[in-house]
């Protein structure tokens, strides 16, 4: 007979679900939600696991586009593919970024914030994040790669601040992708017009769900006034 729920007590071990009642172990359903729900909880390397389930709340935050969510996963976990992680799996023939005079090796943290064509992006997008961090301030590597430092913000502003940082990660990922494989170098400008066109149909989506008026409020600013702002920046800068 015991041979008979083997099976079942490896399973039940496997997903932690020993001590789980019959109501949980009877519904597929429960069963299902019960692991599913557990999984945010994966670690992340380099993050204790309390600040694990904070990447991956944010990464699967619902209210992202699903192309963000997708490229959120693929920063959080270390795996977009710039040339050191295509490197290191010999997919690459240096580990080098791309962007001319650079010369540094080309990491996800590299691409998206510290090479000198992302820190400029950071700048033309800070008069937008300074409504959400407090004038002066913006998302810092922690918040870009992992979604940290929603603790520190309310729910709403969090959420603009969070989706506005990925309407400039995918702006700097398509720019560096042009540069790759179709040699065509976008100008800190044209990174940050691709940028606020995001950040604007996510205010456009809000404006359509919850009216103009919510919509402005939730953002800090209208639509049509995000590429001044940006351009300024990069002037003053
Ligand atoms: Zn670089």
């Amino acid at each position: 007979m015991a041979g008979t729920y083997r099976p079942l007590q490896v399973f039940l071990k496997k997903h932690g679900l020993e001590g789980e009642g019959a109501g949980t172990l009877t519904s597929h359903k429960c069963l299902l939600s019960t692991v599913q729900g557990r999984e945010p909880t994966c670690p992340v390397r380099g993050l204790a696991l309390g600040q694990a389930e904070e990447v991956w709340k944010a990464v699967a935050h619902p209210d992202l586009l699903n192309r963000h969510r997708d490229l959120a996963w693929l920063v959080a976990h270390g795996v977009l593919p710039v040339r050191a992680v295509m490197h290191a799996r010999r997919l690459a023939q240096t580990a080098k970024c791309p962007r001319a005079g650079c010369g540094g090796e080309e990491t996800v943290f590299h691409a998206l914030w510290d090479c000198r064509v992302a820190q400029e992006l950071w700048r033309a997008a800070q008069p937008l994040m300074g409504q959400f961090w407090g004038p002066g301030r913006g998302p810092d590597c922690g918040t870009t790669l992992y979604g940290r430092g929603r603790a520190s913000r309310g729910a709403s502003r969090w959420r603009a601040a969070w989706l506005a940082t990925y309407c400039c990660v995918e702006a700097l990922w398509t720019a560096r992708s042009l540069l790759v494989l179709d040699r065509k170098e976008l100008s800190p400008q044209a990174i940050w017009r691709l940028a606020s066109s995001h950040v604007k149909r996510y205010m456009e989506r809000d404006g359509r769900r919850c009216g103009e008026e919510a919509a402005r409020a939730r953002w800090g600013c209208a639509a049509w006034t995000l590429m001044g702002m940006g351009k300024e920046a990069l002037i003053v800068g």
